[in-house]
């Protein structure tokens, strides 16, 4: 009696532990995110990163990211990337000249990784502060052989199929146009609903786009918290069962150094640091996100310094009012982060991001 009980014992515990084994198993087995966002702080090098800590009392939210590397950004054509080439590369994958946006250097458009999301039936979305044609947004949105040629990429963004919402400036290049069309009666016409600010949105299921300026928005903090709010609206607007993709920049980081202008700079890093708070508290919640951080480049060539050497100041100091070369960070957090370690080339991170997203 007392071993066909002990047998039984042993009979039930066996398959306790094989059923247990089994669905850690399958718990351990890689997750595919469901949901994509890439932030890009434009210009934003580790010592813009690093200015944010220093001024801050608080934990930033760069801080609460488990995964970081390090992103090479030099373009086909420059030690040095621009905006566009840098964006592109990140974009799509491919190195491509300076001023070039969307395309490799035969100027053959490169899809990007919104195209390809769009494709796989998920929504996209863009959110900016600088007009929607700028370099790094027309990366994700258009293929121009020139950077420069706004009106162009605002055509072809009004004619883009697969772009579900769209947030940022530049309603000069739909209205005010050599051509003499009006874009924006033209996409109301196709089913697109337009906006000049984010509380007029009635419709979240509807193709949105709002632009909030003529050109760009106004620096930080003149724009109030247009950046966190807009990726908030954009969120709640893009969740859905097959998932999304969505691209935010902070765009005048760039701008800010450009100036060698660090008290907007930091109130940049600022705004910048409140959006990325608000994406991390959804991907927490929504648990198949995947996010991703970087840089198309530096700009400013900033460090910190005491110029008197004796290690007690840090005085922000620019060494040029162009690019740099330095490499950028990356930061990732959610399904397939652990991918983003390390050195890396931009041409590299969109297939992370596409074999996490699988
Ligand atoms: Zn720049």
């Amino acid at each position: 009696m007392k071993t066909r009980r002990l047998f039984t014992f042993l009979l039930i515990a066996t398959a306790l532990f094989s059923s247990s084994c089994c669905s850690n198993n399958e718990k351990s087995a890689p997750k595919s995110a469901k949901n994509v966002i890439v932030l890009i702080g434009d210009g934003m090098g580790p010592a813009q990163v690093y200015s944010l800590i220093l001024t801050s009392p608080e934990k930033t939210a760069f801080q609460r990211f488990p995964y970081s590397g390090f992103s090479i950004t030099k373009s086909a054509s420059n030690e040095i990337t621009d905006s566009a080439a840098g964006g592109s590369a990140i974009a799509n994958g491919k190195k491509t000249n300076n001023g070039v946006v969307g395309m490799d250097t035969d100027s053959i458009p490169v899809p990007s990784m919104l195209e390809m999301f769009s494709e796989q039936g998920k929504k996209t979305g863009v959110v900016v502060t600088c007009s929607v044609t700028h370099a790094t947004p027309a990366d994700f949105l258009a293929h121009n052989i020139s950077r420069q040629n706004n009106e162009e990429i605002a055509l072809e963004i009004s004619e883009k199929e697969g772009l579900d919402v769209l947030f940022g400036g530049g309603k000069k290049y739909f209205t005010e146009r050599k051509d003499g069309v009006d874009l924006i009666s033209k996409m109301w016409e196709k089913g697109w609903n337009i906006y000049d600010s984010l509380p007029q949105i009635e419709d979240n299921n509807a193709k949105t786009m709002v632009l909030a300026a003529r050109k760009h928005l106004p620096e930080a903090p003149k724009r109030g918290d247009f950046l966190p709010n807009a990726t908030a609206k954009a969120i709640e607007m893009l969740d859905n069962e097959k998932g999304f993709f969505l691209m935010i920049e902070g765009s005048q980081i760039d701008f800010a150094c450009h100036d060698n202008d660090s008290a907007t700079l930091v109130e940049e890093m600022r705004d910048f640091n409140k959006t990325l708070d608000v994406v991390l508290d959804f991907a927490e919640k929504d648990g198949n996100t995947l996010v991703v951080v970087t840089a198309d480049h530096e700009t400013g060539g900033l460090t910190f310094v005491d110029p008197e050497s004796r290690y007690t100041r840090t005085d922000f100091k620019f060494t040029t009012g162009s690019h740099s070369a330095i490499f950028v960070p990356v930061f990732s957090y959610g399904p397939g982060a652990e991918r983003f370690t390390g050195i890396m080339d931009n041409t590299e991170i969109i297939s992370k991001i596409m074999d996490s997203a699988k």
